[in-house]
């Protein structure tokens, strides 16, 4: 189901009662005090904003699989591999693509290395022209996609590594990854550090998405 429409307490309809099935309330088809009881309680686990309204962010926290990524430009470059990685920040900091620019660039690159960024938050963001070999893995740059989550590492040690994303970032990330191998059906799916010696993307890509 695609999200249409701000629900909230007085809402009625069958994308209420969607919204009910999910979060295990009787789908009556009107949102009341317990519907929005249940929201509030999803929000809360699923570190979104507590307001008992299902905007876009709950929504698609609700369907993953329903959201489809828009827009996503093709390459005429032959793609054989789609590489998952992660900023290497903080868990809980947002970075931006601006950012990471910046950084990419005081190495004596050309510009971002990763091609796709994915926000803490769970909006995708272009980086680097998808039509131009990225930076981002060494000796497998040439046909491959670069895509990135910010995070990967814990509060106060960016050494280490931990599995960040958010539910927002996982349901991208997955609608992302489902809809470029749509594009590019012979396109393997790993994380970087199947790659080079890293531990990033800090989980293992190659088996949550063997399946797409
Ligand atoms: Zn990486």
């Amino acid at each position: 189901m695609e999200f249409t429409r701000l629900l909230k307490k007085g809402s009625r309809g069958e994308d209420v009662k969607a919204v009910q099935r999910a979060l295990h309330c009787y789908p009556d088809g009107i949102f009341g005090e317990i519907t929005e009881e249940a929201v509030k309680d999803w929000q809360e686990l699923h570190g979104l904003g507590v307001d008992g309204i299902v905007g876009r962010l709950t929504w698609d926290s609700l369907f993953p699989a329903s959201t489809s990524a828009t827009n996503l430009k093709e390459t005429k470059r032959r793609i054989n591999r789609i590489v998952v990685h992660c900023t290497a920040t903080e868990e809980g900091k947002d970075y931006t693509v601006d950012w990471i620019r910046r950084v990419h660039k005081k190495k004596g690159w050309s510009d971002i290395g990763y091609h796709y960024v994915i926000y803490r938050d769970g909006s995708l963001h272009e980086g680097r022209d998808i039509n131009l070999v990225g930076t981002h893995a060494r000796g497998y740059n040439t046909g491959s996609i670069g895509v990135v989550y910010v995070g990967g590492c814990p509060q106060g040690d960016t050494q280490k590594n931990k599995d960040t994303r958010t539910p927002e970032q996982k349901a991208t990330l997955l609608r992302l990854l489902k809809d470029l191998r749509k594009m590019y059906p012979h396109a393997e799916i790993v994380g970087h550090k199947d790659l080079n010696a890293t531990g990033c993307p800090s989980f293992d890509a190659k088996t949550e998405y063997k399946g797409l």
